[in-house]
């Protein structure tokens, strides 16, 4: 099945100029169906209604050859429940012509097949942008108890977890990736800085999302500065009108108008986030001298 037959010519955002598409996904599943809902709305949408992303689905069940088109079998070693046989998964990746594996992990591929598994690396906002950076992705959805471990020691080149909980499936979690690493493509969002300024968005990450096939620079940094913007921190809070709703105020800094107490402001509400609720994320942000004196602040007011 291919979400992307259904895009509108017409549909291509005005000054968008990319002729190519930037990523194309493979999603192997046993539910292609699952992904009419996530991707036909917001971002995803006319991402691939702008031709900037592909994604098709391969039906798992295609690629078996017994009359009742068997897709898992029981564990060797006995245990509970069934897992996915390696055939089809093997047959599916091969028809896609996908590379060497030991290509794809040597990094020398622009493309990875990937396994969706609750043993996974945890699916970061990084990890969506070094996907991001290539122009590929297999994705491996699994179900029952798992997946035949020679997918994973042969086949993918890696293996993403959404979280530390268990699924049922491998199809929410691969429209998460699709997700999160879509809205990274150049063109996909409408203000290209927008993304750079959101939560998790490191210093290393903005650079490798402009630097990618040609996104071009416009002038402004990639990297935010230590006065606004994520910089590997998370977001900031932010309010919309009406300024006061039935006596909930927004807060008076950002209707002041002083862009400097606006920056300090969010800096210091970003840095206060992070310190309650992710605080081993403030580890890998650079901190000025003014951050750390606030977050010394802040240690001071929790330990009393
Ligand atoms: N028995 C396995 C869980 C299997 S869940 C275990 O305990 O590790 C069935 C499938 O759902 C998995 O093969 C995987 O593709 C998907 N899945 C479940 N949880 C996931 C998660 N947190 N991240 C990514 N994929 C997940």
């Amino acid at each position: 099945m291919l979400l992307s037959q259904k895009r509108k010519k017409s549909a291509r955002p005005k000054g968008n100029n990319f002729a190519v598409v930037r990523m194309k996904f493979e999603i192997i599943t046993i539910f292609p169906d699952f992904f009419r809902g996530p991707l036909q709305h917001g971002i995803v949408r006319r991402a691939l209604e702008a031709e900037i992303i592909d994604v098709r689905m391969h039906d798992l069940r295609a690629f078996t050859h017994d009359r009742h088109r068997t897709v898992d079998d029981r564990p060797f070693g006995g245990g509970e429940g069934m897992l996915l046989k390696p055939e089809p998964i093997f047959e599916c990746a091969e028809s896609l012509a996908v590379s060497p594996r030991e290509v794809r992990i040597a990094g020398r591929a622009t493309e990875s097949v990937i396994l969706l598994s609750p043993r996974g690396e945890l699916l970061t906002q990084d990890v969506a942008a070094q996907l991001a950076a290539l122009d590929r992705l297999v994705l491996i959805c699994g179900r029952y108890e798992g997946v035949d471990e020679r997918v994973s020691e042969h086949l993918a080149d890696r293996e993403i977890s959404v979280g530390d909980y268990v699924l049922s499936g491998g199809e929410l979690p691969a429209a998460l990736v699709v997700d999160a690493v879509s809205r990274l493509l150049p063109g996909s969002l409408g203000n290209e800085s927008s993304a750079r300024q959101e939560s998790f968005t490191g210093a290393a990450q903005g650079k490798s999302s402009a630097r990618k096939k040609g996104g071009e620079e416009n002038g402004t940094p990639s990297v935010p500065d230590s006065t606004c913007a994520s910089g590997g921190l998370l977001d900031y809070p932010q309010y919309t009108r009406p300024a006061d709703f039935r006596g909930m105020k927004v807060p008076e800094e950002l209707v002041s108008g002083n862009h400097d107490e606006i920056r300090r402001w969010r800096r210091h509400r970003a840095l206060e986030k992070t310190f309650y609720h992710r605080p081993e994320l403030l580890e890998r942000v650079e901190l000025s001298a003014e951050d750390r004196n606030f977050l010394h602040k802040l240690r001071r007011e929790t330990a009393s």
